[in-house]
């Protein structure tokens, strides 16, 4: 069995519970670029995946940026004069303005204002604000909740520390047949919002649950990082070894009900950007793909000129472009496990590709070989043969040490999965054999059959 069929017998709508049920358990974290939050998110990666974690003192200058202080917050409120408190950070993290220094003290109502945010255009919603490189305070509400204050005094009080401290970020390195790597990498810095942050960690750390494990060709990287700043400390720290990576994708904005979008490299015509293009095509409805831009998640790190990494980024919905971003709307409701599941089962099939595409060369190159003979073409004519065996033929006719297996499933139009069962068909017939050292260290020493049984055994069964 062949990992997409495993996939496609998978019980997706199971996978979709457990993914939604863990974004669930993250869900009322209060997490920032630094802090316990992250720390706490971290440990229940953990509880699923081999995490480890690194802590990175503040002060340290990574490239043109400084690790910040440590940001932790106990509690937050304004209250009444009546004792009672209107804005209650104990009720939702995001009413305090994330980075917030702390504050205590009574004001009027006119004083305050200046450091309430709101959206008058969605009046129930509470915005996602941050102040990570200016010390500020303030406080995030309803529009509505704003206009029932009334003129008065307010007690004000903001108990966080932002002391020097550490960054923390989590790495899971599953190790593959080559030193090559995959890197998928995705932002943990965002308190209680469930599309922008937690769908992406969800699907990373559940695809790091399939990949745990087997045996894989490339090494797998999975990066758990506040974003920004971490995607910064990270490359700075692994400067000398960003060289291994092959292909990456960041995750993010996974879970709702939009279509997929994927965001090219900054090379534009990478394996990634081509493997990502071939599945979506085939296996997802109106999938958008964008040209690279330097404005989005972490890949505008990757892709900085100085590292310039094939790293794209997958998303259903785009940043920006859906009204609950950065606000209280993005919550467990916006996230749905269908739409969790079937990012994973797109994620999952895009390491497939990347995984098995290798070079092949026809050991019969003079004419077609007689396929008959072998079972390997239908043997009353007349029909118009199958696509299993017009894979064949383009694999045969393609595999001349030039064109990948993906070259050939993008020129035929025929699914990757069904031009990769050929191959294995023809090489099992002696009409095919692997290219040896295709782009690096890939498969020597490990057979075929062992290593597409990598991907036969299904999900893990849910560890909660
Ligand atoms: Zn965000």
């Amino acid at each position: 069995m062949r990992l997409l069929e495993n996939l496609n017998h998978a019980d997706w709508e199971a996978i979709g519970q457990d993914l939604h049920r863990f974004a669930a358990d993250l869900y009322p974290i209060c997490r920032s670029i630094t802090g316990d939050g992250i720390r706490r998110t971290l440990a229940m990666i953990g509880d699923r995946i081999p995490l480890q974690t690194f802590e990175v003192q503040t002060g340290a200058r990574v490239f043109d940026w400084t690790v910040p202080k440590e940001w932790n917050i106990c509690d937050a409120y304004i209250k009444a004069p009546n004792g009672k408190r209107v804005v209650d950070f104990q009720q939702c993290n995001l009413h305090v303005m994330s980075y917030s220094v702390p504050v205590h003290a009574t004001m009027p109502l006119g004083d305050l204002k200046p450091h309430l945010f709101t959206i008058p255009e969605h009046p129930d919603w509470i915005p996602y604000r941050t102040s990570y490189h200016k010390e500020e305070w303030g406080f995030c509400l309803s529009h509505n909740q704003m206009l029932a204050l009334e003129e008065d005094d307010y007690e004000v009080r903001i108990d966080s520390t932002l002391e020097n401290g550490h960054l923390t970020y989590g790495e899971c390195y599953l190790r593959g047949h080559s030193s090559d790597e995959v890197l998928i990498s995705c932002h943990a810095c965002h308190p209680s919002l469930a599309n922008d942050n937690l769908s992406g960690l969800a699907v990373a750390t559940f695809l790091g649950q399939f990949l745990s494990g087997r045996k894989l060709r490339y090494s797998y990287r999975l990066l758990f990082i506040p974003g920004t700043i971490g995607a910064i400390t990270w490359l700075a720290r692994n400067r000398q070894s960003v060289g291994r990576i092959r292909h990456g994708l960041v995750l993010t904005c996974l879970g709702d009900a939009g279509g997929f979008h994927y965001k090219k490299s900054r090379r534009g015509n990478a394996e990634i950007d081509r493997a990502a293009d071939h599945v979506l095509r085939h296996y997802s409805e109106s999938p958008e793909i964008l040209e690279f831009s330097p404005y989005g998640y972490d890949e505008r790190q990757y892709c900085s000129p100085g590292f310039n990494l094939s790293v794209g980024c997958l998303m259903r919905s785009v940043w920006g472009g859906f009204p609950e971003y950065h606000t209280s709307a993005d919550n467990l409701e916006f996230i749905r496990p269908l739409q969790l599941a079937d990012s994973l089962r797109i994620c999952t099939t895009i390491v497939d590709v990347l995984d098995n595409n290798r070079q092949y060369r026809n050991l019969n190159p003079c004419c077609e070989p007689q396929l008959g003979r072998r079972n390997l073409y239908p043997s009353i004519g007349g029909n118009a043969p199958g696509e299993q065996t017009h894979a064949c033929l383009w694999v045969l006719n393609f595999s001349d040490g030039e064109h990948s297996l993906l070259d050939i499933a993008e020129r035929s139009g025929i699914p990757f999965c069904v031009i990769r069962e050929a191959a294995e068909l023809l090489c099992k017939n002696g009409l095919l054999s692997p290219v040896p050292n295709d782009g690096g260290e890939l498969t020597a020493g490990v057979p075929d059959g062992d290593r597409l049984s990598a991907f036969t055994t299904g999900f893990p069964a849910s560890q909660s």
